[in-house]
């Protein structure tokens, strides 16, 4: 028998009782009298005991050769602590050994297996066996179970099947780039892993299946970005028969429910917003509402002043910091230096502060006298003590730089609390993005969503004005998620494609499959998609994703444990019928 118990089992109440126990060796503390062993596995901690003069000399000995990370097998009698440990679940007691077997033994780790480790980034994804033993990640993939369990319980209480779609697909040119794989059988032919199941999910609605789930891995093959997994798991679903208000009523309850069961938190009703308004009033189309600052325009307050940069901009608008108007000049510089980053591209900051007494003082006192900075004060809704931070240039570019300055004051003023959290749907995306570059439409969600029947019309005569019936769930300024409501009219998914850019003939050959099927009665139908290991994370109060997932990729797409992507040997080329032309190093 390896174990009575596991290490994150015993209590005082278990005084007395001989037990056998397996783990690792987490840490062995010899003061010569005394030796303390930490025992550890997947449920807790068990501090072992062993005494000089009351355990036998060889026992001792056996303990210690023993190294972190061995693996054992101990007997002994559980004893009350005379220090006891209130941090540790099993801190009351400890085991006073009778008994050690070597079960293996282990090299030192490279890195040191606790809390907080010592091992880098890269050294701990190739030793991932070991990063994984560590507190931190046991918690986030317990995390994680959890979730994807009350998902499943919620979708099939709400009558969702989880059904399973292929992974070997057909590449499709819109979206991301495909990962594409080999066909041995059909040499000189791919398949692609999928983006996601969505024509699948479609299909399984046009099959009857009324309500579809899968957490399932989709596969990009995206230039990566910080914290982007080329592989990640979605939490997919469709559902027959339903408005885009049924859609959200399901997913709302959804993620309420999952707050409840795993945080025991009731974040409430989420809010709506059209996303208009949320480009206008925060300048993102994923607001983080847990604090305020909505921008303020003042265009039409600045002008003929003789401050050019005011006068010439098609936009003028700011935040309100509240009581802060006493930053002092450094922290100004701080902030003018932060919208100037490249990445940002702002040209400059202007600031007005409304001062205790009652006074404005500007970055522009030059062309504004009092008078002026007042009115704009008026607009902002300011009060003695507060701080405006205004930004101009283009439009759309300055407003998605005061997005990131409004968050930036998010941040300094401490508004953003990863326990808090504040959702929301944002609504009636545009259908259509046009892209300068290649002088066309693209899908801003996919090709198959929805426009609003409303603006019909609008697909002939002005596409870029078309809104769709599409929704992404927000959280603290993450899109946890997004979906529509589907095109289910052969006529209009074929107009959609054309507007796209598609032949005829290239619609058939990509999506020929969808555009049959909708030809046997295809229902009305709609679904959402969340990422599951960003919904993950964010639950946990974290950024990043990649300590949720158990075997993640570095920032270069390489999974550092395996060593891939590798070269193949040149007889299974051969097989594939492929041929490297060149190899880059
Ligand atoms: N398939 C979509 C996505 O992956 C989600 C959806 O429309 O349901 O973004």
């Amino acid at each position: 028998m390896f174990r009575t118990h596991t290490c994150g089992e015993l209590r005082l109440t278990d005084n007395g009782k001989e037990v056998t126990l397996s783990g690792w060796v987490q840490r062995i503390r010899d003061k010569g009298s005394l030796l303390w062993i930490d025992l550890r596995d997947r449920y807790g901690i068990t501090q072992l005991m062993l005494e000089e003069g009351v355990s036998s000399d060889e026992l001792l000995a056996q303990a210690r050769q023993l190294g972190r990370e061995y693996v054992i097998r101990v007997t002994g009698r559980v004893s009350e602590r005379s220090s006891k440990n209130p941090q540790l679940p099993t801190g009351d007691i400890e085991v006073i050994l009778s008994s050690i077997q070597l079960l293996n033994a282990s090299k030192t780790p490279p890195f040191t297996i606790e809390d907080k480790t010592d091992g880098g980034d890269e050294l701990r994804m190739k030793y991932r066996y070991l990063d994984l033993r560590r507190n931190p990640l046991r918690q986030n993939l317990a995390l994680r179970h959890r979730l994807a369990m009350e998902t499943r319980n919620y979708l099939d209480r709400e009558g969702f099947f989880e059904i399973e779609t292929p992974y070997l697909i057909k590449s499709t040119p819109e979206g991301a780039r495909d990962f594409v794989v080999p066909s041995r059988m059909n040499p000189g032919e791919f398949y692609a892993l999928p983006q996601s199941p969505q024509t699948f999910k479609q299909i399984l609605m046009v099959a009857g299946y009324d309500r579809y789930f899968q957490i399932v891995r989709c596969f990009r093959d995206e230039d990566l970005r910080a914290d982007r997994q080329p592989e990640f798991t979605q939490i997919d679903c469709e559902m027959s028969f339903v408005t885009q208000e049924d859609v959200l009523r399901t997913f709302e309850g959804m993620a309420r429910f999952l707050f409840q069961k795993v945080k025991n938190i009731e974040v409430g009703p989420f809010e709506r917003m059209d996303y208009a308004t949320a480009m206008k009033l925060y300048g993102s189309d994923k607001p983080d509402l847990r604090f305020g600052m909505p921008f303020v325009e003042i265009t039409d307050l600045v002008k003929d002043s003789g401050f050019g940069v005011f006068d010439q901009a098609e936009l003028v608008v700011g935040i309100k910091a509240e009581g802060c108007s006493d930053f002092t000049r450094k922290q100004l510089d701080a902030l003018t230096d932060f919208v100037r980053k490249p990445q940002i591209g702002a040209k400059g900051l202007v600031y007005v502060r409304y001062q205790a007494d009652g006074s404005l003082k500007s970055s522009v006192d030059k062309f504004y006298n009092e008078e002026r900075l007042r009115s704009w004060a008026q607009r902002f809704d300011a009060r003695p003590g507060d701080l405006m931070l205004i930004l101009s240039g283009p439009a759309n570019a300055t407003r998605k730089q005061l997005n990131e300055l409004r968050l930036e004051m998010g941040n300094q003023l401490g508004l953003r609390d990863p326990q808090k959290f504040k959702p929301l749907w944002v609504t009636d995306f545009p259908l259509l993005e046009w892209d300068d570059e290649t002088q066309r439409f693209y899908a801003m969600h996919h090709p198959f969503t929805s426009p609003k029947p409303e603006d019909i019309p609008l697909l002939e005569t002005n596409p870029g004005q078309v809104r769709a019936n599409a929704y992404d769930m927000v959280i603290n300024g993450v899109e946890v998620g997004g979906g529509s409501i589907r095109i289910h009219d052969r006529e209009l998914q074929k107009k959609m494609f054309g507007l796209l850019g598609f032949s005829d003939q290239e619609a058939q050959n990509q999506f020929g499959f969808l555009m049959n099927a909708f030809e046997y009665g295809a229902p009305p139908h709609g679904g959402i998609a969340l990422g599951f290991d960003r919904l993950t994370a964010l639950i946990a109060g974290y950024d990043s994703i990649r300590d949720f997932i158990a075997f993640p990729k570095n920032n270069a797409g390489r999974d550092m444990m395996i060593d891939s992507p590798s070269a193949i040997a040149p007889q299974q080329l051969d097989e594939l019928a492929l041929k490297i032309v060149q190899k880059l190093q």
